[in-house]
């Protein structure tokens, strides 16, 4: 890590960081988007003629459906996503300490068993559990109305056309279900259009498993760098005042974090203008945040 002096202001992250962050996502991507697409079968199973048919008697998501799915994404978020969220942060923060003991020819440390990780993970937690299940609920309940609207009355159609829009975002699965219909209109035998509705649901669910674990990792990254910020203040490791600039990334950074990065040089602990303290700013932003200190 080269160690460089612009204008009296020591730089401890630039856009040479935000290249090792989307390494990092390439590289870990895999860790929760596996258990993802895991995830979404085993809940895809519960989806069966008998529990179809009380969603038709009752117009609503069955219970038998709802529990496990929110019991199965507890789960996952728990095991899954919690242990990859913190080896980012280790990941990020340790980064950062590399770089001041470099800078200041110190020993600090970051760790990861400080209670700021511990809350920021709780709270995290808690958040993307609520979303989960509350995005599943309201995608497959848009779905089920899309069929009753349709005038769907056998279970064991209403089963086959929810199962492979299990995990999809609402937009996602009334999209499979305006394709499951257009191949029906063209009278298209039902083995035929069952396998290409399962490859079009296929391909979005790899898709939607790669936007939330990219999203996840990201976020932890970043949080993890700006607690190893935190930590080095708190241990009085640096020379002067903490800065950070928002590094909107892409070719093509949206207008929330151009705007962010737009704003320039803010304090630590000062909110870009997006409100956020760190990226992300929004699902898949893969913006950084260069870090320095004036002396
Ligand atoms: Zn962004």
């Amino acid at each position: 890590m080269a160690v460089e002096i612009r204008s009296r202001r020591l730089v401890i992250t630039d856009t040479r960081d935000a290249f090792v962050l989307r390494r990092y996502l390439n590289d870990n991507e895999r860790t929760i988007a596996r258990p993802a697409k895991d995830l979404w079968k085993r809940q895809a199973k519960l989806v069966t003629v008998e529990t179809a048919k009380q969603a038709l008697n009752t117009g609503a998501v069955p219970a038998e459906w709802e529990d496990p799915w929110e019991r199965m994404i507890r789960e996952f978020v728990r095991d899954d996503i919690t242990p990859e969220w913190l080896a980012s942060i280790r990941t990020a923060g340790s980064r950062i300490a590399k770089k001041v003991n470099l800078l200041q020819r110190k020993q600090f440390d970051f760790d990861s068993t400080m209670t700021s990780v511990k809350g920021w993970i709780d709270d995290e937690g808690g958040k993307l559990i609520v979303n989960l299940t509350a995005g599943q609920m309201g995608s497959v309940n848009a779905l089920l109305q899309d069929q009753i609207a349709l005038g769907v009355t056998s279970p064991y159609i209403l089963a086959q056309r929810i199962r492979p829009i299990v995990g999809l975002t609402e937009r996602e699965a009334l999209a499979v279900a305006r394709f499951m219909a257009s191949l029906v209109e063209e009278n298209i035998p039902a083995n035929v259009v069952n396998s290409q509705v399962a490859n079009y649901a296929k391909f979005l669910h790899k898709n939607r498993a790669s936007r939330i674990a990219r999203t996840e990792l990201s976020n932890s990254y970043n949080f993890g760098q700006m607690d190893s910020m935190r930590q080095a203040v708190a241990a009085a490791e640096l020379p002067g005042e903490p800065e950070k600039s928002w590094m909107a990334g892409g070719q093509n950074p949206c207008e929330i974090c151009q705007g962010n990065e737009d704003a320039g040089d803010i304090a630590l602990e000062a909110a870009f203008p997006s409100g956020h303290l760190h990226p992300t700013a929004h699902p898949q932003c893969e913006c950084a945040v260069g870090y320095s200190a004036r002396r």
